[in-house]
């Protein structure tokens, strides 16, 4: 009980940062593009690093916190970039690389980190699988 406890403390205490991570830096990129942000939601999501509905909310994963800056700032432009186009054309990736021309390297970079990240923290992880 108390371990329970103790890790649902820290799971709100991560999403909270989380949450103020994604606003800083989604205000920070909006600056450039200047899109219409609905709502933002910090889930615990199984299999994403974040996702865009159709309605124009955005939603990202509070594990966004143990990632590098750098791969944060991909996973919030990418996200954006959905507001702009809603798919994985041609034209999203342009939009991706008005502000980060290295965008693929940044999803290399993603995806090891989840091929290689240590025990302990794939247990955070869980099986993470994106389309990023
Ligand atoms: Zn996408």
């Amino acid at each position: 009980m108390f371990f329970r406890r103790r890790d649902r403390r820290q799971y709100l205490a991560h999403k909270e940062a989380a949450r103020a991570l994604v606003h800083a830096r989604l205000a920070q990129h909006n600056q450039y593009y200047q899109l219409p942000i609905r709502k933002v939601f910090i889930k615990n999501l199984k299999s994403r690093w974040g996702s865009c509905s159709e309605r124009g909310n955005l939603n990202f994963n509070y594990k966004l916190v143990f990632l590098p800056s750098e791969l944060v700032d991909y996973v919030i432009v990418h996200e954006l970039c959905h507001l702009r186009e809603f798919n994985h054309s041609p034209k999203f990736w342009c939009a991706v690389a008005e502000v980060l021309p290295n965008h693929r390297s940044l999803r290399q970079a993603l995806r090891t980190i989840e091929r290689r990240r240590p025990v302990v923290v794939r247990s955070i992880f869980g099986s993470l699988m994106n389309d990023y």
